[in-house]
């Protein structure tokens, strides 16, 4: 088994200037392991969910190759609850609440056939799960990506930066990179960042694309321009899901690979965008995601001769 994802499988509510839902099945977890459900045939998940939680989809997970039997399922309790609010420009959010449940004594178990896993996705979780995951796989994977947010630089700072120095790839967004190294320049920030632990860092900067860095090197994936953004919930996660599916499946962690992955990261999460929740990543095909990421090939590239005096 290549892939292991750890994140929340949840319940959210979004309303955004297009709609409002109601319950609707969210979760990092969940967004992760779907987009990378397009690039491997069998992944992992670690994760909790209560016995309100639907079994159909995590019937449809397992159709889609996603082991659960790392998802423990909690009787008569709750699962995680998330709900947001969009602004018009989209870009911004309001959390409206956010109800830990099942995930507030959340203790994670490894079973026995997760532990040849040699890709590791730490999704948004408490830091303190995460680094317990990694300490309790039996082999340390080939690479361990980890993502976070604000959330828990605010309340576990010290979890976080121990969780971050074991990892070799962080996943944040622009406004997390500049709050975790108090640095504006997001040059600068991967700089304190890196020395923190990760080799590698990309910073996400929504409709302005993500950035790679890896020792001098620096790549930039644009974000495709879209005509409707829908809803944005788990275009981080997505993205995270579809970069880490493809190195997966491609086993090649050099950095010219990197930078194919963060262009199919990218090409995932421009479909995830384009409806509420996870519902777009249950109906792509090969055959979108190819020409998709061909749209990305023709956005970036032009003929220039340098002129030089
Ligand atoms: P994103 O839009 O990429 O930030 O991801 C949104 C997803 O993250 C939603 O589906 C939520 O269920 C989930 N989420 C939000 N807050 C948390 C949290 N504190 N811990 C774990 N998952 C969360």
């Amino acid at each position: 088994m290549s892939l292991l994802t750890v994140g929340s499988v949840a319940f959210d509510a979004i309303e955004t200037p297009f709609g409002k839902t109601d319950k609707i099945v969210g979760g990092a977890g969940t967004f992760i392991s779907l987009a990378a459900s397009y690039f491997v045939q069998n992944q992992n998940i670690i994760s909790v969910v209560g016995d309100d939680f639907p079994k159909d989809t995590l019937n449809l997970m397992n159709s889609k190759g996603i082991n659960t039997d790392g998802i423990q399922i909690k009787k008569g309790e709750k699962t995680f609850f998330w709900s947001g609010k969009y602004h018009n420009d989209m870009n911004t959010r309001d959390t409206l609440l956010t109800e830990l449940n099942v995930l507030e004594n959340f203790d994670p178990v490894v079973p026995m056939n997760y532990n040849s896993c040699e890709f590791l996705m730490l999704g948004n979780l408490s830091p303190l799960v995460q680094s317990t995951v990694i300490e309790r796989l039996e082999n340390r994977p080939k690479l361990i990506a980890m993502d976070t947010m604000n959330f828990w630089m605010d309340i576990a700072m010290e979890d976080l930066t121990k969780t971050i120095s074991m990892v070799d790839l962080l996943i944040i967004n622009d406004e997390e990179a500049r709050q975790l190294s108090n640095e504006y320049s997001l040059v600068k920030a991967s700089k304190i960042i890196r020395k923190m632990g990760p080799e590698l860092l990309i910073i996400k900067k929504g409709e302005h694309g993500a950035l790679l860095f890896h020792k001098e090197d620096v790549f930039y994936a644009p974000a495709l321009p879209l005509e409707e953004v829908f809803d944005p919930t788990g275009a981080g996660d997505t993205f995270a899901g579809g970069l880490m599916g493809y190195i997966s499946a491609t086993q090649d962690v050099s950095f010219s690979n990197l930078k194919r992955a963060v262009i199919y990261g990218s090409a995932m999460a421009s479909f995830c965008v384009e409806k509420f929740g996870t519902q777009r990543l249950l109906e792509l095909t090969n055959e979108d995601i190819s020409s998709r990421v061909n749209q990305f090939v023709q956005l970036a590239n032009f003929d220039i001769n340098v002129l030089a005096k």
